[in-house]
This record gives C-alpha cells, structure tokens and sequence, in this order.
C-alpha cells in the first residue's frame, strides 16, 4: 500500500497544480495547491465528513484566477470548481468500476470483489497491447486504475478518450460491475486515497471504507502513440458494426426482399414492437434485447449496451451484437430472421426498372 503523501507528491509532480474538493452533504469546499504538505494538511482538517477529491489532470493557474473572477463578478463567495477549459493537459487516464448496488449505499465485500476482477482484468488487456502497469486503487465502493500518461487537452484526444471509455465500457460492463464512462472529462474529480468515502449509511453490510492506492514500483507513462492506437482500435471496431450501404452488400449476407426502401425502416419501432428495444445509447445508437440472447454465454448489461442498433443516417440501419455467437451478424440477418421488417419503412423501395 502506498502513503496518501507519497500519490501526492506524484500529483504534484505531474499536474503541477491540484484543486482539493470536499463535498459534504451537497456543500463544496474547494482549493488549489501547488505543494503536497499544504493539501495533505488542509485535507486532515477536513477529513471528518463528507468526501475528499481532488483532480488529476494539469491545471493552468491563469486559466483558474481569470474563472474565478468572472464568476465572482456575477456572485459574491461562489464556490467555483476548475473548469474544463482550465486543464491544459491530461496526466492520468482514469478507470473506474462501480459495482451495480442500490442507489446511495456503500459496496458490499462481494461487490468490491467484482470491481477487483475486472479491473485486474482490464490491466491485463492493456499489458497485452504494451501499456504499462497502471496504480490500483481502492476507491471505497470500487475499483480504479490509473495509467500515467501526457496528453494536450485538444479535440483530437477528447475524440480519441470518448473512443476509448465507450470501446472498454462495451468490453467490460455487465449486470454485476459498470464500467464509467463518464468519468474522462479533464477537471474529472477523483477520490483522495486515504479518506474514508462516505456513501449512504455505514452498515456492517455496507460500510464506510477508507480508499488507498498502490502504486506500481515503476509507474510509467502510457506514450501518446499507444493512447492513438487503441482509441483507433475502438473507431474501426464501431465503424465495422455501422449499417453497410446499399451497394456494398457482401456476397453471402441473407437474401432481403419485400417492398420497404429499409433506409426508411424505424429500426427503434421495429425493435419495441418485436419487445426488443431496451434504451437509447448516445447519438444514433440503442440498446436492445439480442434476437439470439438465448445463445449468448454471458449475460447482459441493463443498459443492453452489448447488443446495439443504428438508426439510419441516409442508408440501412446497423445491428451489432457483441457476444462472440453473434460474430458477423447484420441487420439483414434480423430481418431474415423476423421477416417484417417492410412493415416499419415509410418508403417504398422504387426498383430501377420502374424508371425504364
Ligand atoms: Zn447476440
């Protein structure tokens, strides 16, 4: 187990600048510290309750003052947190894994160890493609993983994280552990390893844990190149499951006829009317319920992330599922399958020799 100082002095080291966020009971108390005494002192005195974060990305001390005041200007002792805009640069790559519980409780033994699994099994799969070892950490009522690592806060990675936290997510969440998305912004908040992370009551069940980190003996940083490569391995994999179009059809997909122009086929009515249809995901994507579930070795997520369809942007609507009995599976093979597709299309497919 390593010391809250010795995280700090790495955190400082990397970010330069690191804000200390106390949240109690929806109240905030924040700074920012440049030394890891200063913070380790004030986050003593404030370590009593509620729950102490701090960020983990590289703050510009400019970009924080000018916020401030522009906030205050507006309202007198606002509490401001860093703004996105604040971080010029990304330190760490942060992974978490939240065991799926009852709303505002703490983990249990049993879901602590379920988030253990999987985020070993996550830094397995990043060492098979070279990465290397990230800290661990326990984070009170999960599991995080941080990789070192020096990326610009530009648009180009923030593309390149959204591949990457959506790519892991479909990989690594199910019924039992989600693994967060969400948490790749640049000012992202962290938990201070070494606090206790209060949530909910603290039960015999359910406790309040104190959180620590283990950081690897040589923690080195992930190279900007392998952060592309794999964020790159997400895009093609998300790119092969969109909807084909209509003159790229490959040879052995199943045979489609009827007289919907499936363009215009509403693949999410489609879906509800077949009990399918679990959830809309992001931008054109939902979840749904796999036509050939009863196969699947593993079960799904609720959010039914495994299993996905596309609305249509201008050509077929995708279907992808990600369970290995499903490998090759496209929206021709549902329609094969359910035989009713043409009812859901607004369109009539017009055949060429109509015009003739
Ligand atoms: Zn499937």
């Amino acid at each position: 187990m390593s010391t809250t100082r010795e995280y700090l002095d790495w955190l400082i080291r990397d970010a330069g600048l690191v804000e200390l966020c106390q949240m109690d009971h929806g109240k905030l108390d924040v700074g920012w510290y440049d030394n890891a005494d200063h913070l380790l002192h004030d986050a003593r005195t404030m370590a009593g309750s509620g729950n102490l974060f701090t960020t983990i990305n590289r703050i510009d001390l400019n970009a924080i003052k000018a916020h401030l005041e522009a906030e205050r200007r507006v309202v007198l002792n606002k509490v401001c947190r860093t703004p996105d805009a604040a971080v010029t640069r990304y330190c760490r790559l942060f992974f978490d894994f939240d065991p799926e519980r009852p709303t505002d409780t703490s983990s249990t033994i049993a879901d602590l160890a379920g988030a253990e699994a999987r985020a070993h099994g996550l830094a397995r799969r990043l060492a098979a493609v070279g990465w290397p070892a990230p800290a661990v950490a326990m984070s009170g009522n999960g599991y995080h993983l941080q990789f070192r690592t020096a990326l610009p806060n530009t648009p180009e990675v923030k593309a390149q994280l959204a591949a990457i936290y959506q790519g892991l997510h479909l990989e690594f969440s199910d019924d039992v552990v989600q693994f967060d998305r969400s948490v790749r912004n640049p000012a992202r908040l962290c938990a201070l390893y070494g606090s206790v992370k209060r949530k909910g009551s603290d039960t015999p069940e359910r406790p309040h844990r104190k959180s620590w980190i283990n950081l690897p003996a040589d923690w080195r940083q992930v190279h900007p190149r392998q952060v592309a490569a794999l964020a790159d391995h997400f895009a093609r994999q998300t790119a092969a499951a969109m909807p084909p179009t209509r003159d790229r059809r490959p040879a052995d997909a199943p045979a489609v006829s009827g007289r919907g122009d499936y363009a215009s086929l509403d693949v999410v009515r489609w879906f509800e009317a077949h009990g399918a249809h679990v959830g809309a995901l992001s931008g054109i994507k939902h979840g749904v319920r796999c036509p050939w579930g009863a196969e699947h070795t593993s079960a799904s997520p609720r959010s039914g992330s495994d299993t996905i369809v596309f609305e249509s942007d201008g050509g077929w609507p995708g279907f992808h599922c990600s369970h290995s009995h499903c490998t090759g599976r496209t929206i021709r093979d549902v329609m094969a399958l359910w035989g009713d597709a043409g009812a859901y299309c607004s369109g009539e497919f017009i055949r060429e020799a109509a015009h003739a």
